[in-house]
């Protein structure tokens, strides 16, 4: 079993306009966007990340935003749900900034004793937020949330799958165990982990396949402290005859991917050298930052990207 991973580093979805999608991770969510960039596989798309002060693994949310991408389709082999943990007792303080916002289909439930909100985010992706007590992050309190509700972070990603048992397998390789099981769910929880500890595995057999679109969750990232522990973890993934790529410089991570069995692609990504490696932490997110192989299409790119005013 692995110990290096030490929870999610961050968990990155498709996104349609962009303005309405950054206003709401922004103001509504609160989240601070602490990178503006492109996706660097296809340069004239934004790689936009939102998340605490810092922008540290565990609180991150990444969106590719495609203007005119077609709405996804919920299903299975994806990540159906992403959680962030937010302060003990605040719900009700959510539940009516959401209903204030136009936030619709809010839903209140209870997962392995959690209190949460369930509810869709502008692309239709599926969110909620969950009670964390205890949960040390301080959270972002700049944006548009006081900061004694501010979200603390991701706390973990519910996974929809037609077969449970080899992601199950999977998981406890990686270094999580299960927690519990409620009807069709399986918690499984990275314990001493970064706080975004916890993948919930919802068995659905027979549901279609997702068809990933607007709202969907693209992949998502696990966080390993350096180099030399994503090279132990990527060697043990191989040897239990996962494909996973070379490392990949992603100039605030480096990372590597993998396709699971059932479809989720993950990554494992490193903790640094992280956002403010090319901007000043107090500005971080406010200028275009391209990566260096991209920086020669600056002048056209700025031209197309739609400004974001927030
Ligand atoms: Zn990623």
């Amino acid at each position: 079993m692995l110990t290096e991973i030490r929870g999610l580093h961050h968990v990155t979805a498709m996104a349609g306009e962009v303005r309405a999608s950054n206003a709401f991770f922004t103001r509504t969510l609160g989240l601070r966007r602490v990178k503006t960039t492109v996706n660097f596989d296809a340069p004239e798309v934004y790689h936009l990340y939102y998340g605490d002060a810092a922008g540290t693994p565990g609180t991150v949310m990444t969106h590719f935003p495609f203007p005119d991408i077609g709405p996804g389709r919920r299903g299975t082999g994806e990540a159906g749900t992403t959680v962030l943990a937010v302060p003990e007792g605040t719900l009700s303080w959510w539940e009516a900034h959401l209903s204030a916002a136009g936030v619709a289909g809010i839903d209140r439930d209870r997962r392995f004793g959690d209190a949460r909100l369930r509810f869709a985010g502008p692309d239709g992706e599926g969110l909620a937020l969950a009670e964390a007590p205890g949960d040390p992050r301080p959270g972002w309190a700049g944006g548009g949330v006081p900061a004694d509700s501010a979200i603390r972070g991701l706390r973990g990603v519910a996974l929809r799958l037609a077969d449970v048992a080899p992601m199950a397998e999977l998981l406890r390789l990686m270094g999580y165990a299960e927690a519990g099981r409620e009807g069709a769910v399986t918690r499984f929880r990275r314990a001493g982990g970064n706080g975004a500890d916890t993948i919930d595995l919802e068995r659905a057999p027979g549901e279609r396949p997702a068809v990933q679109g607007r709202g969907s969750v693209h992949h998502i990232a696990f966080s390993v402290r350096d180099r030399a522990a994503q090279d132990r973890v990527r060697r043990a993934l191989i040897a239990a005859g996962l494909g996973v790529t070379p490392p990949v410089d992603r100039d605030y991570f480096w990372a590597v991917y993998f396709r699971t069995p059932g479809g989720v692609l993950f990554e494992v990504a490193t903790d640094g050298p992280g956002f403010a490696r090319d901007e000043d932490p107090a500005h971080l997110g406010e200028a275009l930052k391209l990566p260096r192989r991209h920086e020669h299409l600056r002048a056209r790119l700025e031209a197309h990207l739609p400004p974001i005013t927030a």
